[in-house]
């Protein structure tokens, strides 16, 4: 039997083993004139070894950890998009260095327009922290630019990407996966799910999983000729005084340019859009409660496209979830990121690079693969980093977070190096604790600056 998104994920079959109607007929869109890099495959070659839901960061970090791997993939990866590069995502675009890390491991340097900042700002209910570093704190563009250069790139190496290609249906079988878009049906060994935070795949085959998915709100504000302390100090500010008002997150203000403009684009992210801090009886709405972190920014007219605030949701991990099931594994937001700063660019790399190294080795015969990715993504070293962020998340947004504010307030090295930690220079987020611990004692002896 086929299994389909309504179907228990128990059942098992194939569509494409003995037929592909099987799965529920779609509407297909009409094949049009392709840009080079999106030819249409003819109907006979719609099977490929690799298949790909979402080309955002997940899906195309994957792609291209894949080719670098194995170049012999070239042309055997086939990704299938939703929409058109470049397209609009709902995102501050802040990459961490953890993410220039992975860019330069796949020898891609970057290549889009960028802010870079140097300097932090931390506003919390007890004060505020300021780190300043000689290199790049976080590194600030745009993701229509972002993915669309991102998205080149793996077709540069060999990706098949197909674009206003939705997938709606999803069905297992014993040797492989297919899947039914709109722009056919596909088959192939490996189904990554991509997609985002409302993913298909996760829907179909690893259950919606609703509570762990919190939202952002955000605004893109044109400076013109004002002055903005922001560019003039490359600084980004982060507020977590929400946390008082009821709100399990934070708003942040980061410089960024639009057409080469200067704009700020200012953001609220909530973990948990119906729980509040401590139960409070009542939270203010995320706009609400960005106008009251940023009073000085002018957050009441409508933007050039007529819509101040665009909000999205963003789908944290959460380790009760399972990450591999049969020949899919779940990536990005698909899977969840960073629970506690809505964090997942560099998460996405994170978790490409671990679904390509587990998809060579399925291609070889090895039928563990899947079940070790799941593991990595639980108990490897980027599922205790997400893990130590969803405690840090219980931490600073639970009912006694003015506490554990006054204990990371007493220690300004144990900031410096959790700061480190956080953005994974050096690859500190690699380490256990113990060795976290230690690096710290190291810095302390040797007195090494912060400011690096
Ligand atoms: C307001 C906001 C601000 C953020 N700021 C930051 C930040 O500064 N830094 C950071 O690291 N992270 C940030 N994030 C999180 C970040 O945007 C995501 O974690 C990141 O985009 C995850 O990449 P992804 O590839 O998993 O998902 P996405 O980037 O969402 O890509 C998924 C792709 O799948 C496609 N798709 C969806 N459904 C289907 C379908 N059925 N079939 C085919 N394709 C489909 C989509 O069109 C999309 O292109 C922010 C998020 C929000 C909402």
């Amino acid at each position: 039997m086929v299994v389909g998104v309504r179907a228990s994920a128990g059942e098992r079959g194939f569509a494409c083993e003995s037929g592909l109607n099987r799965l529920p007929r779609v509407r297909q869109r009409p094949v049009e004139a392709q840009a080079p890099g999106h030819s249409e495959l003819p109907p006979a070659s719609r099977r490929c070894k690799v298949l790909i839901a979402g080309a955002g960061p997940a899906g195309i970090a994957t792609a291209l950890y894949l080719l670098h791997l194995r170049p012999e993939l070239s042309g055997e990866i086939v990704a299938l998009e939703k929409r058109r590069h470049p397209r609009a995502k709902v995102c501050a675009g802040g990459l961490i260095p953890r993410t220039l890390q992975s860019l330069a491991e796949l020898g891609l340097e970057l290549g889009v327009p960028s802010v870079a900042v140097v300097r932090g700002r931390a506003m919390t209910e007890i004060g505020a922290f300021e780190h300043v570093r000689e290199q790049a704190l976080c590194t600030i563009v745009r993701r229509d630019e972002f993915d669309h250069w991102l998205a080149d790139a793996a077709k540069a190496r060999g990706l098949r990407l197909y674009e206003n290609a939705a997938v709606q249906h999803v069905a297992l079988g014993q040797r492989g996966v297919s899947v039914a878009s709109d722009r056919g049906v596909f088959c192939a060994d490996v189904l990554v799910g991509a997609d985002g935070s409302s993913s298909k795949v996760r829907g179909a085959l690893f259950g919606a999983m609703k509570s762990a998915v919190g939202r952002a709100l955000t605004a893109d504000l044109p400076l013109g000729a004002r002055f903005s302390e922001e560019f003039a100090s490359r600084l980004y500010r982060f507020d977590f005084r929400c946390v008082g008002w009821g709100i399990k997150g934070y708003a942040w203000s980061f410089p960024c340019l639009i057409g080469g403009q200067p704009h700020l684009n200012v953001g609220v992210y909530d973990q948990t859009p119906h729980a509040t801090v401590g139960g409070k009886a009542a939270k203010p709405r995320l706009d609400e409660a960005l106008r009251r972190s940023f009073p000085e920014l002018k957050l009441d007219g409508p933007a050039p496209d007529g819509r101040l605030f665009k909000g999205a949701p963003i789908r944290w991990h959460d380790a009760a979830a399972r990450f591999a099931h049969g020949r899919v594994l779940l990536a990005g937001d698909a899977a969840g990121v960073d629970p506690m700063m809505g964090e997942g660019i560099s998460i996405a790399f994170e978790h490409g690079k671990l679904a390509a190294l587990a998809i060579a080795r399925l291609l070889d015969g090895d039928e563990r693969a899947p079940a070790d990715y799941d593991r990595a993504l639980h108990v490897g070293p980027i599922g205790r980093k997400l893990n130590r962020l969803a405690s840090a998340a219980r931490h600073f947004y639970g009912s006694r977070h003015r506490f554990f504010l006054r204990v990371m307030a007493a220690s300004r090295p144990a900031r410096e190096i959790g700061l480190d930690w956080y953005n994974g220079v050096g690859r500190l987020d690699e380490l256990r604790t113990g060795g976290v611990v230690i690096e710290w004692l190291r810095r302390l002896l040797l007195g090494e600056p912060y400011a690096r």
